[in-house]
């Protein structure tokens, strides 16, 4: 037989093997991921030992030194490093978290810890998108570029998978970037959690809005129910419920007349909390008013916050202010086009023909405790056209996007350890 016939008879061969493979075979990056998520490290008791299990076979695959540390017991902080070819330069951090939030399984499709993945290829779990993907999507573009690739990059890369960032990260990352074992990674920029996006474009995170969770604790005088007392802590908690929801309607009306703006870039204010009153016909001498402020970077937090204590002295005075929250760092990482890392992380956006959108992260993450100690850092979850469920009944991720992610990932670090 000539070679010619011989090889065609491979390829046909190969055709007809490929053609018997049934169309749901799948790539052992999705079932990774699938895996991941079926380990409950949900709030408020995570798994977190399965994690580690999880993720040290993952360290091993990679062929990648680790550790494991702890700011408080029980809430371990896993790390894989590929050491760069020049040590001595900063190293880029991939972080994610390893817990999720809680769930309610009676209002699932399917069970919140299964992974299932419909026919169409989405694939319903808690934290298929916040954010077990990117997780997976690290390591899985880490095992592309070491492994299959063989690559080499200038700086070193850091993993690392935290706990507890859903309640806070005050156990997570707000101790650890304080830390002699976090100084000792030399971060010169991270890369951490973002959001999914409804339309084409991919928001680039590059700052949070401060978070105030601020109780004003409202004295008064008491008195028989029947008659005008003066001087109430109802009376008071009114002037301020009004002063505060009136600045938020302001905001509201900012936020609806600009199309351009998201939510990122406006102040929101929730009343959140109400205590008080002891029975029907007494006025009591205390009343507790609690609000959900998340404002805007742009604001000057001096200004806002003597706004605050001028509208606490209009509402009458003898009013104790208790905050539960108070996040007044502003720092924002750079996106000038003249930014040797945001021009990396571009060179990479723009190989795939991204859409980038950057903005002002709407809620908290991990990522402003980074910024606060002066270390760079995106929040970046490669998730478009797809529905924004973070926190919501039936999360999921279709695995095209997914695997997507993953290529999208594989350039963005090329890119980036080579800064
Ligand atoms: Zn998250």
């Amino acid at each position: 037989m000539a070679p010619t016939t011989k090889r065609s008879a491979v390829v046909a061969s190969e055709a007809e093997s490929l053609a018997k493979k049934p169309l749901t075979e799948e790539d052992p990056a999705v079932t990774l991921f699938r895996q991941y998520l079926r380990i409950k490290s949900v709030q408020p008791d995570p798994d977190y030992d399965s994690c580690l299990v999880f993720l040290r076979n993952q360290a091993q695959r990679l062929g990648l030194e680790h550790h494991t540390t702890e700011m408080v017991k029980g809430k371990p902080i896993f790390v894989m490093t590929w050491p760069g070819t020049d040590p001595s330069l900063p190293s880029l951090l991939l972080n994610s978290h390893t817990d999720v939030v809680p769930v309610y399984p009676e209002c699932w499709k399917h069970d919140p810890f299964e992974a299932v993945k419909e026919d169409n290829g989405d694939i319903y779990a808690r934290g298929t998108q916040d954010m077990k993907s990117v997780a997976i999507q690290h390591i899985e573009a880490i095992y592309r570029l070491k492994v299959l690739q063989k690559k080499k990059f200038k700086r070193t890369i850091h993993l690392c998978f935290i706990a507890d960032e859903e309640v806070g990260g005050h156990d997570g990352m707000e101790k650890y970037v304080v830390s002699k074992e976090f100084k000792e990674l030399n971060i010169g920029f991270a890369l951490d959690e973002g959001l999914a996006s409804e339309e084409n474009a991919i928001p680039l995170f590059y700052g949070e809005r401060n978070v105030f969770w601020v109780q004003f604790k409202c004295h008064g005088n008491p008195g028989h129910g029947s008659r005008f007392i003066e001087n109430t802590a109802g009376g008071k908690a009114h002037l301020l419920m009004n002063k505060l929801l009136g600045f938020r309607e302001e905001q509201k009306k900012i936020y609806e007349a600009d199309e351009s703006l998201n939510l990122g870039d406006v102040t929101t204010v929730n009343l959140t909390y109400m205590s008080g009153g002891v029975q029907m016909n007494v006025v009591p001498n205390e009343f507790t008013v609690g609000f959900d402020i998340r404002i805007t970077p742009t604001t000057n937090m001096a200004e806002f916050e003597a706004q605050i204590m001028k509208w606490i002295d209009e509402a009458g005075g003898d009013i104790d202010v208790i905050f539960k929250q108070k996040f007044t760092d502003q720092t924002l990482t750079s996106v000038a086009k003249d930014d040797p890392w945001y021009q990396a992380f571009m060179r990479a956006a723009n190989k795939h023909e991204l859409e980038i959108a950057p903005r002002i992260f709407p809620a908290g993450t991990d990522s402003r405790y980074i910024r606060e100690v002066g270390i760079p850092a995106f929040g970046f979850s490669p998730m478009n056209n797809t529905k924004v469920l973070l926190h919501d009944h039936n999360e999921y991720l279709n695995e095209k996007v997914f695997m997507t992610g993953i290529d999208i990932f594989v350039d963005i670090i090329a890119e980036m350890a080579d800064v």
